[in-house]
């Protein structure tokens, strides 16, 4: 299976901006992959001549918090199958929350590799605030600012460095 990486994270904390980001060098959004779903997009991405998969999970927004529980559960098992590696994201900007502790828990026991994407780092004091996120637990944890690119390409080093 060709190489494939996969956002999960809780609602609004930058997932299709990142995925956009990825898409950057070359935007195509898949479309006839059989099964594709309109809960998540999938797209090529091109870094430096290597090229491969990014899904962007969780497109449906579901309304009580039942539904909420079930559609991330969902999101980090299509990650875990699908994926050789996932990018799980969370928000510097509201800080950690009890959904980020509980997601962190099912991909602590991930067989593929997960690296903590702390998102909207816009600046040098949202840096220093972003540091609660190690209490997670990941080893590979990563700083980036999806709205201004900054730290993406570390990020893209990383992640192509496991193709
Ligand atoms: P998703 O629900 O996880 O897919 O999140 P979105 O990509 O839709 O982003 C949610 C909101 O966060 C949008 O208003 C984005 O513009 C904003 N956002 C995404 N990345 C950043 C970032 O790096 N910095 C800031 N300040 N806002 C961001
Ligand atoms: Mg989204």
């Amino acid at each position: 299976m060709a190489f494939t990486v996969a956002i999960v994270g809780r609602p609004n904390v930058g997932k299709s901006t990142i995925f956009n980001r990825l898409l950057e060098q070359r935007k195509a959004i898949v479309e006839d992959i059989p099964g594709v779903t309109r809960d998540r997009q999938y797209g090529i991405a091109d870094w430096n001549g290597k090229n491969f998969y990014v899904i962007d999970t969780g497109g449906f927004v579901p309304d009580t918090e039942d539904v909420f529980e079930r559609e991330i559960r969902k999101q980090v098992r299509i990650a875990m199958d699908e994926a050789s590696v996932i990018l799980f994201v969370v928000d510097a900007a509201s800080g950690m929350t009890d959904l980020d502790d509980s997601m962190a828990d099912i991909l602590r026991r991930s067989t593929k590799p997960v690296f903590l994407v702390v998102n909207k780092v816009d600046n040098n004091e949202r840096l220093l605030e972003a540091s609660e996120f190690y209490s997670l637990g990941f080893d590979k944890v990563f700083f980036i600012s999806a709205m201004s690119g900054s730290g993406t390409g570390d990020l893209l080093d990383d992640v192509t460095e496991l193709m």
